[in-house]
């Protein structure tokens, strides 16, 4: 049974209270974690996408401390049923608790976002009971890291076209294949695989979803270095990897629909106040052009306000109720809300680019100038995560706006 259909016994005010007092009585635990006033010199971090740059193992270590603490005094899954872990209450209240995090003095949890935010929601409305009480309480503890195994060389924006197979052999499935650009797949328990369990049916019809344990023989994980330096990608092999039937996500067939729960999901995060437009970002941009001898400058003056302009329609247009976006946009409005997502981030990192010139890439030591390095540098990534550009327009022009699918592209003929 999904998590959001409980009754909330506690008003989100209430709630707010009683998580403000225990973030509080913690805060010291974890300080100068995210830049707050603290025992530790405070971290000036900031960044589009979780890079796990130099010294991330600390950081995935205060997260998951974190994380543990959030769950046990219950505040880890608002929403979340309490015999998994939750308690019981609304979406609304994961709301509350999102906000405070972003305000408090606290860890980042951003690099547990693909366990709670993508691995989570597919188990918890598409998983038999048994999986579902076995992995959400440990996934909403971070006891177990997840990773989403969707992307495959051949197979990206053409999702559908996933070939890593899947053979059933008595109680279990044997899996083989190769994915990639997973991320954090070298520090994950357990991995959301999109395979193809029918190659003789329809496209679509033919994948199913399972939980693949990531310490199993046959699972090989390489790391992808990037251009910031991070290594947050892996490539994934897949060598005939044992998977009990019980790990199944969801109906044998109906992998696109689990697929389309966790990629919901995942936007959804992404447009939130703990991705990359949060408040936190917007205060720290002002605040470090506000600093600058260049604050002064009119064309930088007008910048600032396009990026804030920007963040503002785009925070404004997630906060619209429901049945707002008309009958025609309604089914695309989170294709729409990730293009402004996108569109923002582009503003705020050319700003911090042109604003901090030189000091953006050259660590002299300064708060708040060379760390926007690593938001300058991810911010390209965020045209291609969870569905690129293109394919979020696509979406638009097709299911939003009617317009008639785009021609194939012609085939080449046979170089001679
Ligand atoms: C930061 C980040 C984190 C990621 N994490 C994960 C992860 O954890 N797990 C995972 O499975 N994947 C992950 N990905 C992969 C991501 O989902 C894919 O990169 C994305 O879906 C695009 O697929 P592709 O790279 O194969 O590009 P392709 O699909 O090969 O696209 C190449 C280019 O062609 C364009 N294109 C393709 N088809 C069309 C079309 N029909 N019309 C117009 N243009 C088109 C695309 O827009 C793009 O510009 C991550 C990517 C990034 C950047």
């Amino acid at each position: 049974m999904p998590s959001n259909e409980n009754v909330p016994s506690l008003s989100p005010d209430a709630f707010r209270d009683e998580a403000e007092r225990f973030l509080r009585s913690i805060a010291g635990e974890f300080a100068g974690a995210a830049g707050g006033a603290g025992q530790d010199p405070p971290s000036d971090r900031i960044a589009a996408v979780e890079e796990l740059g130099e010294g991330y193992d600390q950081q995935f270590k205060r997260a998951r401390e974190l994380q543990a603490r959030l769950f046990d005094a219950g505040l880890a899954w608002p929403s979340g049923p309490s015999d998994l872990g939750g308690r019981g209450l609304s979406r609304e209240h994961d709301q509350v608790l999102d906000d405070l995090l972003a305000e408090l003095d606290l860890p980042s949890r951003e690099v547990l976002f693909v366990g709670l935010r993508i691995v989570a929601p597919a188990v918890d409305a598409h998983g038999g009971p048994e999986l579902r009480k076995r992995t959400l309480p440990a996934l909403h503890r971070a006891d177990l890291i997840g990773c989403q195994l969707f992307s495959e060389p051949g197979a990206g924006s053409d999702l559908a076209g996933v070939t890593t197979r899947a053979v059933r052999d008595g109680d279990d499935w044997i899996l083989t294949g190769q994915k990639v650009w997973t991320s954090i797949a070298h520090l994950a328990d357990v991995g959301e695989a999109l395979v193809r369990t029918d190659p003789g049916t329809s496209r679509h019809g033919g994948l199913t979803m399972f939980l693949v344990d990531m310490h199993a023989p046959g699972v090989t994980v390489r790391p992808i270095r990037q251009m910031t330096g991070g290594v947050a990608f892996n490539e994934v092999f897949l060598d005939g990897v044992r998977v009990p039937d019980a790990h199944r996500i969801g109906a044998v067939g109906d992998g696109w629909r689990v697929a389309g729960t966790s990629l919901g999901s995942e936007r959804n995060f992404m447009i939130g106040d703990d991705g990359p437009v949060s408040p936190y970002v917007l205060e720290r941009l002002t605040a470090m052009v506000g600093r600058l001898d260049t604050a002064a400058d009119p064309v930088l003056r007008q910048e600032i306000a396009r990026a804030v302009a920007a963040i503002v329609a785009m925070r404004a247009s997630a906060d619209l109720p429901d049945g707002s976006w008309g009958h025609r946009l309604e089914p695309v409005s989170g294709s729409v809300l990730k293009m402004l997502m996108t569109r923002a981030v582009d503003g705020i990192a050319a700003l911090a680019g042109e604003a901090l010139g030189e000091r953006a890439f050259t660590d002299r030591g300064e708060r708040d100038t060379f760390a926007w390095s690593e938001f300058v540098l991810g911010a390209p990534a965020l045209h291609i995560a969870g569905g690129t550009d293109e394919i979020q327009l696509n979406i638009i022009a097709q299911r939003g706006l009617g317009l008639p699918r785009p021609p194939k592209p012609a085939t080449q003929p046979a170089a001679t």
